[in-house]
């Protein structure tokens, strides 16, 4: 979910816990994929028949694709959480996560927020 579009549903902080169990749901699946590869590996090292073998070598296949997808997809979400996070001080106080959403760029990739404590206003860059 866009920045932007998550501040204005959720608030910041729902926004981050969604984006941080997202994230760690992307590293359970990659778990799953590893033990997925451990099992098609070992059943492919006792497999008698061709077609047993190749139907191992394809499991083994998917599941380090999937692995992979799931690794980029956890790193990205947890690396832009965190960058997100690390900008959602309010610079003239200090005030944490207590912001209001102003304005977004048309991209979602610029907001700027005002801050409840002290009303700054500044720009969150995701
Ligand atoms: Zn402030």
């Amino acid at each position: 979910m866009r920045l932007a579009d998550g501040i204005r549903q959720h608030g910041f902080r729902k926004w981050y816990e969604r984006e941080l169990l997202q994230s760690h749901g992307h590293m359970v699946l990659l778990l799953f994929c590893t033990l997925g590869i451990l099992g098609s590996l070992e059943a492919a090292s006792s497999a008698r028949t061709l077609a047993d073998k190749v139907t191992d070598l394809l499991t083994t296949l998917l599941c380090a694709g999937a692995g992979l997808w799931s690794l980029r997809r956890y790193l990205y979400l947890l690396s832009h959480a965190e960058a997100v996070a690390n900008q959602a001080s309010c610079p003239a106080c200090g005030t944490y996560a207590r912001f209001k959403l102003l304005q977004a760029s048309t991209d979602g990739r610029l907001v700027n927020v005002g801050c409840r404590q002290c009303e700054h206003h500044w720009d969150i860059e995701s």
